[in-house]
């Protein structure tokens, strides 16, 4: 009842206030207003909160919940898993089922020779990972000054250290004194990347990092053919091009992986979110057949570096399922038919308001960008977004570096009906703020 639903919120807005601290927030707003949303439930596109209120969540919660909330088939499996063996390490020479079979499985789905995982608990873990094996790559082969990384403006690779020193939001940066020695930034030109290589030099430059397409950053496409000629430029350095797959990984952009989009195929890939849709955290790094040798024929003793959840059973029973539906119900061909209907629909959102600037979009990842003179000026994206959680969706505005721009990625089980649902929603919000 609403009684007891009103009962429910305030005990849990003060237990939250009091008790927990929310990833990347305003503690200040939060301490003075609580939780805007405490969710309980979700069901395909829709999220519940414990007032009752249905929002259609078209970011996929974090660009994450790709088959859709509520799929008890996951839960099954979990249950089964915890059930049989919850846990084992994978350590050393220990290994289990779940986890094999989930790194043939994920081997199936990545271009080119790039066969074999190592499992991390989530994307920020998976960079961190890739960085450490890239300096190890280039050390074992008589270059340890190889070590610098250099991704790009408007990154973003998560928060532990060197995912956070590699993350080209510099609000991010922020919230430590220092960041990671050995992390360098380029604008996403060509001309930029030459210029740090001919600048640092290519013998002290272990990496190229970058998303196939920028999430957090403002869905930011690359030019046609940017990643042909970092390829070409990367190759002729002997620089190691690392593929931050978390958002695009899996089917976001209606291609396996998002670099197939663009025509190459990077030394390794960074993965997490979608891998299990969310439904149990599990991220990983994975590397070339190639790779792979030389590291393990040129190592001398142990692979110093495991996270006590690389290679999770239960996470990897998960992983399983959500590939197995991603596959058998084709919601790749769906992301790549709704996905063109999104962006004829941010194209019909754009004819019919002037202050829209920009819509772009690739797959079920899009975005609307609204003209903003410069970064003194406020941005109005928040607004559209609160307007439009008063008429039940949630979407992102992201504001950094002058933008203001409306993010969207919905679940890939979306319909047109709740397509056009959202459209309409998104502009009846852009109309009511403009
Ligand atoms: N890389 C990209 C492209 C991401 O979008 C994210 C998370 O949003 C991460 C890395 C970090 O992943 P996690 O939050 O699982 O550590």
């Amino acid at each position: 009842s609403v009684v007891t639903n009103e009962k429910l919120k305030n005990e849990l807005v003060e237990l939250d206030k009091k008790h927990f601290i929310h990833p990347t927030s305003n503690m200040k707003q939060l301490q003075e207003e609580g939780p805007a949303f405490i969710f309980t439930e979700g069901d395909g596109i829709y999220l519940k909160d414990v007032e009752g209120r249905t929002l259609i969540d078209s970011l996929s919660s974090l660009w994450n919940v790709n088959i859709g909330h509520g799929r008890e088939e996951l839960g099954e499996v979990a249950k089964e898993q915890m059930g049989k063996l919850a846990f084992t390490s994978a350590f050393s020479n220990w290994s289990h089922e779940p986890i094999i079979r989930l790194a043939a499985e994920v081997a199936k789905w990545t271009p080119g020779d790039l066969n074999v995982t190592f499992f991390t608990s989530g994307g920020s873990e998976a960079n961190d990972t890739a960085f450490k094996t890239v300096r190890h790559y280039w050390k074992i082969n008589g270059k340890p000054e190889k070590k610098k990384i250099i991704s790009r403006k408007k990154s973003y690779h998560g928060v532990a250290m060197g995912a956070t020193s590699a993350t080209g939001i510099p609000e991010f940066h922020t919230f430590t004194t220092s960041i990671a020695p050995d992390f360098y930034y380029v604008d996403s030109t060509i001309e930029s990347l030459k210029e740090m290589i001919e600048k640092e030099g290519a013998d002290t430059i272990a990496a190229f990092i970058s998303e196939p397409v920028q999430g957090s950053g403002g869905v930011n496409l690359p030019e046609d053919s940017y990643f042909k000629e970092i390829r070409k430029i990367c190759d002729e350095n002997d620089i190691l091009i690392i593929s931050d797959e978390v958002i695009c990984g899996f089917g976001r952009t209606g291609t396996n992986f998002g670099m197939e989009n663009f025509g190459i195929v990077p030394d390794i890939i960074t993965m997490a979110k979608g891998v299990t849709s969310g439904y149990a955290p599990l991220g990983g790094m994975v590397i070339s057949e190639k790779l792979h040798k030389e590291i393990y024929e040129k190592t001398e003793g142990n692979f110093w570096h495991g996270y006590t959840y690389s290679g999770h059973p239960t996470a990897a029973a998960v992983a399983l399922k959500n590939l197995e539906i991603i596959e058998n119900e084709n919601l790749i061909e769906n992301v790549r038919t709704m996905g063109k209907h999104m962006l004829e629909g941010f194209e019909w959102i754009k004819e019919q308001n002037k202050q829209v600037i920009d819509v772009r979009g690739i797959g079920l990842l899009g975005a609307i960008s609204l003209e903003r003179e410069s970064a003194d000026v406020e941005p109005v994206t928040p607004k559209i977004v609160a307007e439009a959680l008063k008429r039940g969706l949630i979407c992102r505005a992201v504001v950094y570096d002058g933008q203001d721009t409306l993010a969207f990625a919905p679940p890939f089980i979306i319909n047109k009906e709740q397509m056009d649902e959202m459209i309409t929603i998104v502009n009846e919000s852009i109309q009511a703020v403009l």
